[in-house]
């Protein structure tokens, strides 16, 4: 492990590919964010898109339709690390809030 980054690109990722879905997050899809809860724990999503972060989505559905859903992790899907150990120097670069689910 290296010292703490100072940006994303000093980030060590656990594996490219939990890297690249990061990177995709605010487009229609599926996408990794993080964020730190109230009490300061760090929080690993994967999160569910159905429109890009500027379309406010349809109109007139006759039915609530899902924009967007987040599922909390905290081991990597695909290398299976431990997020909070991987990360724990690099949460507050990481953390998108604006990318976040509308909370109600
Ligand atoms: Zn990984």
């Amino acid at each position: 492990m290296g010292s703490r980054p100072l940006s994303l690109d000093q980030v060590t990722w656990c594996c490219g590919i939990f890297k690249g879905w990061f990177e995709a997050a605010g487009e229609r899809g599926i996408a990794i964010l993080v964020d730190r809860q109230a009490d300061g724990a760090p929080a690993f999503m994967i999160q569910s898109r159905s429109v890009d972060t500027d379309d406010e989505g349809p109109k007139n559905h006759p039915r609530p339709v899902t924009l967007v859903a987040e599922l909390h992790i905290q081991f990597c899907p695909w290398c299976g690390r431990r997020l909070a150990d991987v990360y724990r120097d690099a949460i507050d670069l990481m953390a998108r809030p604006q990318l976040r689910q509308a909370q109600p």
